[in-house]
């Protein structure tokens, strides 16, 4: 059964001045009109311009596939953290979900699976629905460990009563132009649906599984195709209102 809705969301990373990032949102706001009903675009722009962006959503209508996401929340609430922001103020902005546990930020800022799923708890405290990342590197990968590294991602920062959506992004295939082999894809799929069984506290679990690394609109229809696909996770192709609403298309 195709999961509904599918999901295709917009990493915009740290790209985006203020008119760029009007326009971007706006002429995906307008092409997703056009968009079957069981699609939902969440757009994630940096910090800076979740306001804006949130302004041009609202002004969609309840009734456009569209919401908004951050790139990252801290673990509490408020308090003595320079720079930092909450998942509270977030939720306080109109936002509604947040990507957690990115890959770039795992290297570059040495998150950890623990303080990720600290950052989760914090998230589902707050009411978002937290996107949480996780994929193996190419060395992992040659050396045959991707299993276990995705098992122990799994395990380390998700929640036990986890309830937002994971996202399987091989590190090797972000902003690489390459995108694993499909019959490999859809077994990882299998893989991380049975880890989450043995995983979460629940009976009932509704975890959609996104994919994320190098999806392009010639891409999207092929990896759409897996039908226990949850969704997609875009990068650069995200940047240009034409291609994130032709790989939507493709949902
Ligand atoms: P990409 O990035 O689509 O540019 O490969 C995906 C991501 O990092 O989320």
């Amino acid at each position: 059964m195709i999961p509904s809705p599918r999901l295709v969301v917009g990493n915009w990373k740290m790209h985006g001045l203020r008119e760029q990032s009007t326009r971007l949102a706006r002429a995906v706001a307008e092409g997703a009109q056009a968009l079957p009903d069981d699609v939902r675009l969440v757009l994630c722009p940096p910090f800076t311009q979740l306001a804006s962006v949130h302004g041009i959503i609202n002004a969609a209508g309840p009734a456009a596939p569209l919401c908004l996401g951050a790139q990252d929340c801290h673990t509490t609430s408020s308090g003595p953290h320079t720079g930092d922001i909450s998942a509270d103020m977030l939720s306080d902005l109109g936002v509604q979900y947040v990507i957690l546990g990115h890959s770039e930020r795992r290297q570059a800022h040495g998150e950890t699976d623990a303080l990720i799923r600290r950052k989760v708890e914090a998230a589902e405290a707050a009411g978002l629905i937290p996107v949480v990342c996780i994929g193996e590197t190419m060395e992992e990968r040659l050396e045959g460990r991707t299993t276990t590294v995705l098992a122990t991602q799994v395990e380390g920062s998700l929640t036990d009563d986890f309830s937002g959506v994971l996202a399987y992004e091989p590190v090797w295939a972000i902003g690489s132009g390459s995108v694993p082999p499909i019959d490999e894809l859809e077994r990882t799929l299998s893989l991380l649906h049975g880890l989450l069984q043995s995983r979460l506290k629940m009976d009932d679990i509704h975890v959609p599984i996104l994919y994320g690394g190098s999806v392009t609109p010639a891409q999207a229809p092929t990896i759409f195709s897996i039908g226990s696909l949850g969704g997609v996770l875009v990068g650069s192709a995200s940047l240009e209102a034409k291609s994130f609403l032709r790989i939507a298309e493709s949902a």
